[in-house]
C-alpha cells in the first residue's frame, strides 16, 4: 500500500517519512494520519534499508501494535502520541535488547528503562527499535561498532561514507528517514559531529539538563543525551520532552524545566556572536573556513553583533578529553567482568575467566581506552596526568566563562572535515580523534550547544555550523539556530540510493 488512506487527503508513506516530527505529530492529532499509517510507512521503509546497517535491534511488530493501540484507545495526548522513534542503543531499554553496540553486552536485556526514554514513551512515542553506535560510544566513525559500520545516506562518487560517531546509526537514521527523530548521547561530539556529516540537526544540553539514569556510562562527567532531528524546531520539542530533574542521577540539575518549542524566537536582534580565533586550525579545508564566514554574514543578517573572542586553552581540549575521557571510561567498564552482565568467556579460575571475558568481549578502541585510563589514573601517573587534565579542564571553563561575559553565543564549525571514507582513518587513531576538535571543549566545559546543517562541500557532502551557549541557556542556541535555519534553507540531498 504506497498511499495511505485519510479521506481526502493522500500523502505517500515516502512523504510521511519525510515529515519533520512537529509536523507528524500534528497530523497524527488532527487525525489526518493515523498512528498505524505513520508507523507503517517508518516500518516498511526501515526492512527497505539494511544496507545501511543503523539497527542493531528492531522491534518492528511491537511498534504496529502500539500504534493500533494508540489509534483503537484514542490515546493522543501525549505531545509526542503515534510517533515512531529509534533510539542509541547506549539507552537501557525494558525488555528490550540493549548492547551499547558491544560483544560483551550482546543479549543483555535490562529488566529497567533509561529517564529519558521513559519519557519518550510517556509523550506518546513509539519504540522502533536500538540504533547502532560506536562501541561503549567510543569513537567518530561508527567503525568500532561490534555490529559492523553504519553507512552515510550520503556518498561520494558512489563510494560509501562514515556517518560520523559514536551515534552514526542515529544520524544516518534520521537522514535516511528511517525515524521520525532520534536520542542520541555525546561525550565529546558523537550527537554534534554525525549531525554535521549527514546534514541533520544535533543538540548537546548542559550537562545536567538530561538525566544519565539508565544509559550505559563511557565518561559520567561528560555524557550528555540529546536529540537528533530533522531541523531546529524538532529538536527544541525533543529537549523539552526529555529534559528535566531526575532524582535517579544525583548529577541532575533541579532547575527549572524550560518551554523551548514554544519559545522559539527567530528574533536575534542586538544578540553577541563570539568568533574564538583559535578555532582556524591548520589544515582546514577551505569550504570550511568559507561557510564558517558565511554563517558570520548570516548571523549579521539577522541582525547580531559579531565580536571576536579568545579562547586560549582551545589547544589542551583534546589531549585533557583523552585523558579524562578513558579515566573515567577505564572505571565505568570495569563493571562488565563476566558475572554481572551479558558475555562470558569460561576460565580455569576466576581471574583467568575475568581476563577471558574481557579479552574477549571487548573491541580494540574500548581495549585502547581502557588501557590509556588504567595508566593515567595508576597511582604513579595520577598526578602527571589526571590531576593535571582535570586542572586544564578548570581552565578551558574559565576560557568560556570570561568569553560569555562578552557574548551571548559562539559561532564555530562542527568539524574539521565533511564525512569521510570508511576505513580512511581506522588505524590513525590521532587523526579519528581530531575530528572533535571544535566538539570537545564544550563537553570539557558542561555547556549546550548545536549542530545545524549549513552547507555542502564541493563533493556535495553536509557541513554543519555550530553554535554553543551559555551553561542552561539551550533557548538562545535554538532561538539563533533557528534564526540561521531561516537564512541557509538547507534541503536534503539524500537519494535513495540504498532502496
Ligand atoms: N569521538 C569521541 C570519542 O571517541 C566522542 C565520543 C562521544 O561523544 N561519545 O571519544
Amino acid at each position: 500500500k504506497l498511499f495511505c488512506c485519510t479521506e481526502g487527503n493522500r500523502i505517500s508513506m515516502s512523504e510521511i517519512t519525510k515529515l519533520t516530527l512537529v509536523e507528524l505529530t500534528k497530523k497524527i492529532k488532527s487525525k489526518e494520519l493515523s498512528a498505524l499509517e505513520a508507523a507503517n510507512a517508518y516500518v516498511s521503509r526501515i526492512k527497505k534499508s539494511k544496507k545501511l546497517n543503523t539497527f542493531v535491534t528492531e522491534t518492528l511488530e511491537q511498534a504496529l501494535a502500539s500504534a493500533k493501540n494508540i489509534d483503537d484507545n484514542n490515546l493522543k495526548s501525549g505531545v509526542l502520541a503515534g510517533a515512531p522513534i529509534a533510539v542509541k542503543d547506549l539507552f537501557c531499554t525494558k525488555n528490550v535488547q540493549t548492547t551499547a553496540s558491544s560483544k560483551i553486552l550482546k543479549n543483555f536485556i535490562p529488566p529497567y528503562e533509561s529517564t529519558v526514554t521513559s519519557k519518550l514513551w510517556d509523550s506518546g512515542a513509539i519504540l522502533l527499535g536500538k540504533l547502532n553506535c560506536d562501541e561503549f560510544a567510543m569513537g567518530s566513525s561508527n567503525e568500532t561498532s561490534a555490529y559492523g559500520n553504519v553507512i552515510n545516506p550520503y556518498q561520494e562518487s558512489g563510494e560509501n561514507l562514515v556517518p560520523g560517531g559514536s551515534s552514526g546509526g542515529c544520524s544516518s537514521a534520521v537522514s535516511a528517514n528511517l525515524t521520525s527523530s532520534t536520542v542520541g548521547t555525546d561525550t565529546g561530539g558523537s550527537i554534534r559531529q554525525p549531525a554535521s556529516f549527514t546534514g541533520i540537526v544535533g543538540l548537546k544540553p548542559t550537562y545536567g539538563r538530561c538525566s544519565r539514569w539508565g544509559i550505559v556510562a563511557f565518561a559520567s562527567s561528560l555524557d550528555q543525551a540529546g536529540p537528533m532531528t530533522k531541523d531546529v524546531s524538532d529538536s527544541a520539542l525533543m529537549l523539552d520532552v526529555i529534559s528535566g530533574y531526575d532524582e535517579k542521577d544525583s548529577t541532575s540539575a533541579n532547575i527549572e524545566k524550560g518551554d523551548f518549542l514554544n519559545s522559539l524566537n527567530k528574533n536575534i536582534k542586538g544578540l553577541k556572536v563570539g568568533i574564538p580565533k583559535e578555532y582556524i586550525v591548520d589544515n582546514m579545508p577551505k569550504e570550511i573556513q568559507t561557510l564558517w564566514d558565511k554563517g558570520i554574514e548570516w548571523m549579521k543578517e539577522s541582525g547580531a553583533i559579531i565580536k571576536n573572542i579568545s579562547l586560549p586553552n582551545t589547544k589542551y581540549a583534546l589531549p585533557t578529553y583523552y585523558i579524562v575521557a578513558p579515566a573515567e571510561a577505564s572505571s565505568n567498564l570495569a563493571r562488565y567482568d563476566g558475572v554481572k552482565y551479558g558475555f562470558r568467556a569460561p576460565g580455569k579460575d576466576l581471574i583467568e575467566m575475568y581476563e577471558n571475558t574481557r579479552a574477549e568481549g571487548f573491541g580494540n578502541e574500548v581495549k585502547r581506552r581502557i588501557m590509556i585510563g588504567t595508566y593515567v589514573l595508576s597511582s604513579g601517573y595520577y598526578d602527571a596526568y589526571y590531576l593535571k587534565a582535570q586542572q586544564v579542564r578548570r581552565l578551558i571553563k574559565n576560557d568560556f566563562d570570561l568569553a560569555f561575559k562578552e557574548v551571548d553565543t559562539i559561532l564555530t564549525p562542527t568539524t574539521p572535515s565533511s564525512a569521510f571514507k570508511i576505513g580512511d582513518k581506522t588505524n590513525d587513531p590521532i587523526s579519528m580523534y581530531l575530528n572533535d576538535v571544535f566538539t570537545v571543549p564544550v563537553n570539557l566545559a558542561g555547556l549546550p550547544a548545536i549542530s545545524i546543517p549549513a552547507g555542502f562541500d564541493d563533493s556535495g557532502l553536509p557541513l554543519g555550523l555550530q553554535l554553543i551557549g551559555k551553561s542552561f541557556d539551550e533557548q538562545t542556541i535554538l532561538n539563533s539556530a533557528y534564526a540561521l535555519e531561516e537564512k541557509i534553507s538547507f534541503k536534503s540531498k539524500v537519494i535513495d540510493w540504498w532502496i
